[in-house]
């Protein structure tokens, strides 16, 4: 059983054992911080904390948080915690929600990202003897970059295929014999939906696939295991954090083992900041303990989610993190009422529609409007238009029963919505537009 942890060593140690190599890693990384970083340092100076006051990861909570605004404020190189001359490598965030994230590596960061990737890939049965279809993007997104990486470390053989092309992604999965899929959820059903039409499904021999990058529920992860007939693993990172591989799921789906060794996690109340205990429900904080170029003490991702250290089937010892309920971020309020997207997925993939959809937000006399589109399956479009108003007033009580307001539900032509190959576009808020 031993084999098949990439690092067992780590993976499955004692839990006093983890605290201890994380108190003392935290003590060193605030001192590279202290010494290094003079944005965080007068954070420190202000709040009257010294690297002397951090003797382990009990005192945590005496350090400063930082936000999305200070990478933004100390943007490009106020965060960096090694000289350029060390650096070899940065990625980026898309920016498409304000000023972009860039994050720094040295080469021992990329090593250390790419374990973390590695373990990953162990952890959804990944060994030497499997193809692994990289079908994130290459380049500034990190994504495929990590992932690429750590499937080169597991030994497996890559195809850096990269988003898009879905014709020669299907190719290559199909005479190369692809076995594990690591892509974005939406990409995947995508590729799911083509591969049927294709008439391609008994050709493929993919087995696993891992999918993060954007929120996608439990109906979701179905759609896509009965679509592609594989097991579905999600995995979660940030470009502030180095990538993918912060934490990720094994064979029990139950939740995200974090790299314990690597970053320290903590659940706090958004509004307060108090740090809250295992179990309950808040905004997810990480540390990182080991990182050169990109150290980031108490960033505050605003992803909402719940920690739990349960024994877990598969030997790992490492704290587990649930699928974000939700990134504050994500939430619209509509009429007052606050709305997550996955809530409105959760309800379409029970009623049996397809993962194809798009939500449209506007405020029209002051009254926000709240609509949303959704494809009919092919067979349901071929039905008689009664049975579409008929599943138009189901979908708009089940919606109405699980957020509490009333949406206008809009059964649309098979294909009529645009796929997305990285990342999909969910929400359509025009509100934005008016400032
Ligand atoms: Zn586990």
């Amino acid at each position: 059983m031993e084999k098949r942890y990439f690092q067992p060593e780590i993976e499955t140690m004692p839990v006093e054992q983890i605290k201890a190599l994380q108190s003392e890693r935290l003590v060193k990384q605030v001192q590279h911080v202290w010494d290094n970083v003079p944005y965080y340092r007068k954070k420190m100076e202000e709040k009257g904390v010294t690297p002397a006051d951090i003797k382990g990861i009990e005192d945590l909570h005496k350090l400063p948080f930082l936000t999305k605004d200070d990478l933004r404020d100390a943007y490009p190189y106020g965060l960096m915690g090694k000289p350029k001359k060390d650096c070899v490598r940065i990625q980026s965030t898309s920016g498409t929600t304000g000023r972009r994230v860039v994050a720094f590596y040295t080469q021992h960061d990329i090593d250390l990202w790419e374990d973390c990737c590695a373990r990953a890939i162990v952890a959804a049965g990944g060994t030497e003897e499997d193809v692994v279809q990289v079908s994130y993007g290459y380049g500034l997104f990190t994504g495929g970059p990590g992932l690429n990486g750590g499937s080169h470390k597991v030994g497996c053989l890559t195809i850096p295929t990269s988003s898009g092309n879905t014709d020669r992604q299907i190719q290559f999965m199909v005479d190369l014999e692809s076995t594990i899929l690591c892509c974005t959820p939406s990409y995947a059903a995508y590729l799911g939906e083509s591969i049927e039409e294709k008439g391609f499904r008994d050709q493929i021999k993919l087995k696993a696939g891992i999918f993060g990058a954007e929120a996608w529920t439990q109906e979701m992860r179905q759609e896509i295991q009965n679509k592609l007939g594989i097991k579905a693993y999600d995995i979660y990172g940030l470009t502030e954090t180095s990538g993918p591989g912060v934490s990720f799921e094994c064979e029990e789906q139950t939740g995200m083992h974090i790299n314990e060794d690597h970053f320290l996690a903590e659940i706090i109340n958004p509004e307060t900041g108090e740090v809250l205990p295992e179990g309950e429900k808040g905004e997810l904080v990480f540390t990182s303990l080991t990182k050169e170029a990109f150290p980031l003490l108490r960033y505050r991702t605003k992803d909402l989610c719940v920690l739990n250290r349960k024994p877990c089937s598969c030997g790992r010892t490492h704290i587990k993190m649930s699928k974000p309920l939700g990134r504050s971020d994500d939430m619209l309020i509509i009429r007052g009422v606050n709305v997550f997207p996955s809530q409105i997925e959760t309800v379409l993939l029970n009623e049996g529609m397809t993962p194809n959809y798009q939500i449209i937000v506007d405020r029209v006399n002051n009254t926000d409007t709240f609509d949303i589109n959704v494809e009919m399956s092919q067979e349901m479009f071929s039905d008689s238009l009664g049975k579409v108003a008929e599943k138009e007033k189901q979908l708009v009580a089940s919606l109405k029963a699980m957020l509490g307001i009333q949406a206008k539900v809009h059964l649309v032509e098979p294909k009529s919505i645009t796929r997305s190959e990285g990342k999909a576009v969910r929400v359509i808020d025009k509100r934005k537009l008016y400032g």
